[in-house]
C-alpha cells in the first residue's frame, strides 16, 4: 500500500478546482496534451495524405464542441459527424475553412439546413444524390458533396454496380461537385484478404471521380499499409486514445480519465445484504462506501460484483448490483481516513485504462464512452 501521510494530503485536494464540494456529480477529464500527441502520431503515419477527424457522437462522448476547434487550432481541417444536427452544432466553433462532412447524408427536407450550415453531405444512395441535385437546381448553384460507395460493409454508400451503372449513363453524377470519394473499411484492424479486396473495389472506381479528395481509411486502417491510405485519413477512436491497433509503432497516449466521489460510508456484519436483490451477502466485518455513479451515467451494470475501481492508486472491488446513479465499493482495506465523504473514486485512470473498463465490460471503448451521459460533468486539461 502506498505511503499513507503523503496519500491523504493527496485525496481532496483539488475538490475544490474542479467543483466539487456543491454536488456529488462525476467529472470525466479529457487531456487536450494527450489528443495533440495522438493526433500527431496518426497525422506520421500518413504523411502524404491529410489526417481529418471523425467526431461524431460528440467526438465519441469526449464532447465535440471543444475537441473539434482544438483539432483545427492542430491544423486539422476535415471533420466527420453522423448528422446534420451534429454538423450544425460544430459549425459555430471552427474556422469558416473547415469542412464538415455528414456521414449519414442530408434526410429528406434536411437539403437546405446542411447548405445553410455549409455542411458537405455524404450521399449514400440514388434518392440522397437525386435530392441534393434538385436543392442545387433550386438554388442555382453546384454544391458540394461527397459519394460513398460500399466495398464490403453493407451498411451505408452505394453499391459498385450502381454507381457504375449511374457513371455510365450520365445520370447525375455528371452534375454532382464531387469533393470526396470515400468507403468503409469492415476489419482493417486484422491483415485480413477482406481489406485488400475492399481496397481493390475502391480503387476500380476512383477514376470516376477525378477531382474528388479520396478516403478510405479510420483509424485502423492507418495501420494498413500506404496503399490505403490516399488524400485523406479519417481516424477516429485512435485520436482519442483507443487502442486500434497492436501496431509496435503507435502506443496511444490516454485522453480520457472518469472520477466520482463517495458521499457516505458504513460498517456492516455477517448476516447484512448489500445492494438490490441483496445479491452480495456479507460473511464478514466489513466497511463499503457508496459512490455516486452508477448505469443512469453511462457506467456498466454488468459490473456489479465483478468489477473494480481506484482509491489513491488502491484497488477496491465493486460489491453489489451497480444502481441507476450508485454503486457501493468494498473498502474494508483502506484506513477510516481514505473514506469520508467527498473523496475521489477514479473509475478510468492510469491503474485501468478505458480499454481495462471496457473490456471487463464486454464493451469496445468507444461504447463506453459515448454512454458516459450528460449528468458527468466533462473537464478538460492540457499541459
Ligand atoms: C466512425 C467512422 C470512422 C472512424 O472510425 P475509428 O475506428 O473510430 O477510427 C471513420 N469513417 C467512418 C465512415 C466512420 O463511420
Amino acid at each position: 500500500m502506498p505511503d499513507t501521510i503523503n496519500i491523504e494530503a493527496n485525496l481532496r485536494h483539488d475538490l475544490a478546482d474542479i467543483g466539487y464540494g456543491e454536488t456529488s456529480r462525476s467529472t470525466m477529464t479529457v487531456d487536450l496534451s494527450a489528443i495533440r500527441s495522438n493526433y500527431r502520431k496518426l497525422q506520421a503515419l500518413a504523411p502524404r495524405s491529410s489526417c481529418g477527424a471523425v467526431v461524431k457522437a460528440d467526438a465519441y462522448g469526449l464532447g465535440a464542441g471543444r475537441i473539434a476547434p482544438f483539432l483545427a487550432h492542430l491544423g486539422c481541417s476535415h471533420f466527420f459527424v453522423a448528422d446534420v444536427e451534429e454538423g450544425i452544432a460544430i459549425r459555430s466553433v471552427l474556422p469558416s475553412s473547415a469542412k464538415i462532412y455528414v456521414l449519414h447524408g442530408a434526410m429528406p427536407g434536411m437539403e437546405p439546413a446542411a447548405e445553410q450550415h455549409d455542411l458537405l453531405p455524404i450521399l449514400n444512395s440514388r434518392q440522397q444524390l437525386d435530392a441534393w441535385l434538385r436543392h442545387c437546381r433550386r438554388r442555382n448553384r453546384a454544391l458540394p458533396a461527397g459519394i460513398h460507395v460500399d466495398t464490403g460493409l453493407s451498411r451505408l454508400g452505394f453499391s459498385m454496380e450502381e454507381l457504375q451503372t449511374l457513371a455510365e449513363n450520365e445520370q447525375g453524377l455528371s452534375e454532382l461537385t464531387t469533393a470526396l470519394f470515400m468507403s468503409q473499411l469492415a476489419c482493417a484492424e486484422w491483415k485480413s484478404e477482406v481489406s485488400l479486396q475492399q481496397l481493390y473495389r475502391f480503387r476500380k472506381l476512383t477514376h470516376l471521380f477525378p477531382k474528388a479528395m479520396l478516403s478510405l481509411s479510420n483509424s485502423a486502417g492507418l495501420f494498413a499499409g500506404r496503399q490505403f491510405h490516399f488524400d485523406l485519413v479519417r481516424p477516429g477512436g485512435g485520436i482519442f486514445g483507443f487502442s486500434t491497433s497492436d501496431h509496435p509503432c503507435f502506443k496511444p497516449s490516454q485522453v480520457v480519465s472518469l472520477r466520482t466521489q463517495i458521499i457516505q460510508c458504513r460498517e456492516l456484519r455477517l448476516g447484512d445484504a448489500i445492494g438490490y436483490y441483496q445479491s452480495y451477502k456479507v460473511r464478514r466485518r466489513m466497511r463499503v462506501a457508496t459512490a455516486s455513479i452508477g448505469y443512469g451515467d453511462g457506467f456498466p451494470r454488468i459490473l456489479g460484483n465483478r468489477g473494480h475501481v481506484f482509491i489513491c492508486g488502491t484497488r477496491v472491488p465493486i460489491v453489489g448490483f451497480v444502481s441507476m446513479n450508485l454503486m457501493t465499493i468494498d473498502v474494508t482495506e483502506l484506513p477510516d481516513s481514505w473514506t469520508a465523504p467527498g473523496t475521489l473514486v477514479d473509475l478510468i485512470c492510469p491503474e485501468q485504462t478505458v480499454e481495462d473498463l471496457a473490456s471487463a465490460a464486454n464493451m469496445l471503448s468507444d461504447e463506453l464512452t459515448t454512454g458516459i451521459g450528460r449528468r458527468c460533468r466533462r473537464r478538460y486539461v492540457q499541459c
